[in-house]
């Protein structure tokens, strides 16, 4: 299996160090071969090549198997141009590699429930949603416009889906929900939006040839709340790109740890693009203080998305939450009577423990 490994800006190089360390584990352990090449993406790429996204990037990451990235950014790069700053690769990267489907896990750690704004009651054995926001459509991609009236100005987005822009989030959101726990919430405002309405009927035909899944609806104002309310009533939330946006965010920060969440964005080929959620956190970088936990977790969506290897990726998660129970902590999940630790001793235990 060939990995293209992007360390990217700041703490990414040393992130990705740790997926590396417990991929070496699980080949040991499972008898595979993953052969690992590394790529240039964002402000690195820029200072190298004077390119945010070298060709060369591009080339290896669409020969590979699946693409393992850690973060991109930085202030040094802050005041390029728009065309030469460090996100501009990675939005070309997902495009280059059609990734349509976000699948952003929103995990609480029955360890670190502290970390949550939520009440104990509410968060009882910890949190375990998975949301799959449309990634490439919707109004961030729709016809847009300014106009110049007589009292000032008109500005428009439009929000656009067609009927196989929809089928193929909601084919790969049945496909996760059957590898979890078979229950798909559709977020919509079906009450008001023409494209809801259709969001609705495809993803309520297609359920038919998904009989093992339960679908609900909810509009997503609703959503917003229930996830505050009563977060542990889901556990897939197959929503459109701009709802997306703004509950995967939402139900991260019900987590309380940047430093501990995965992603995983996926088309219809098998090159998926695996990243934690967090950025290059400037601030840390360089001191072996980031938390390794998100991108060693996005490694293991790896193994069960792009791999189909469910046990070593359950290996993976499990011995994360062996780790955290024997006590040991990054400095951004440090709590009273645990033992603080660096990312590369993070990364070296959680390997240890598959
Ligand atoms: P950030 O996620 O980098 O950092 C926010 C805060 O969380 C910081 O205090 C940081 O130290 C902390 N933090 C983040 N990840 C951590 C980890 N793994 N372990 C411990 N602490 C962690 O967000 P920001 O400060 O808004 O952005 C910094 C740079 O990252 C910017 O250039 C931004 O554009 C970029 N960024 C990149 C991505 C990406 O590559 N996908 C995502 C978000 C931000």
């Amino acid at each position: 299996m060939k990995i293209t490994i992007i360390p990217g800006d700041g703490i990414g190089r040393e992130v990705v160090k740790q997926a590396v360390k417990v991929l070496d584990r699980i080949a040991d352990k499972y008898k595979c071969n993953f052969e690992f090449e590394e790529a240039l993406l964002g402000g690195a790429a820029i200072d190298a090549t004077g390119n945010p996204i070298p060709e060369e990037t591009i080339h290896k990451c669409k020969s590979s198997d699946a693409v393992i990235l850690g973060a991109v950014g930085g202030p040094k790069w802050d005041n390029q141009p728009g065309h030469l700053r460090p996100e501009k690769g990675l939005l070309a990267l997902r495009k280059e590699l059609g990734v349509f489907a976000n699948l952003r896990p929103a995990i609480l750690f029955p360890q670190l429930k502290s970390a949550s704004t939520l009440k104990d009651e509410v968060l009882g054995d910890g949190l375990d949603i998975m949301i799959v926001r449309e990634l490439i459509g919707g109004a961030y991609f729709g016809e847009k416009k300014r106009i110049n009236i007589e009292d000032g100005q008109r500005a428009y987005d439009t929000i656009d889906y067609c009927t196989n822009d929809i089928k193929r989030i909601a084919k790969k959101s049945f496909e996760v929900a059957r590898k979890r726990g078979k229950k798909i919430t559709l977020v919509d405002k079906a009450n008001v939006l023409e494209t809801s309405r259709l969001w609705r009927e495809i993803v309520t035909n297609m359920s038919e040839d998904y009989k093992d899944v339960e679908v609900n609806y909810m509009y997503v104002d609703n959503a917003a709340m229930q996830l505050i309310r009563n977060p542990k009533q889901f556990d897939v939330i197959l929503t459109e790109n701009m709802f997306g946006d703004i509950l995967s965010d939402e139900a991260s920060m019900l987590t309380g740890s940047l430093g501990m969440l995965p992603s995983a964005s996926v088309g219809e080929g098998n090159i998926g693009l695996y990243e934690p959620i967090h950025g290059s956190a400037p601030d840390i970088a360089g001191q072996d203080k980031a938390n390794p936990i998100g991108t060693i977790m996005s490694t293991a969506m790896m193994l069960r998305y792009s791999f189909d290897m469910e046990d070593a990726a359950k290996d993976i998660e499990n011995a994360v939450s062996k780790v955290m129970d024997k006590g040991y902590r990054t400095g951004d999940i440090m709590e009273n009577g645990m033992e603080i630790v660096g990312t590369e001793e993070m990364g070296a235990l959680i390997a240890a423990e598959i």
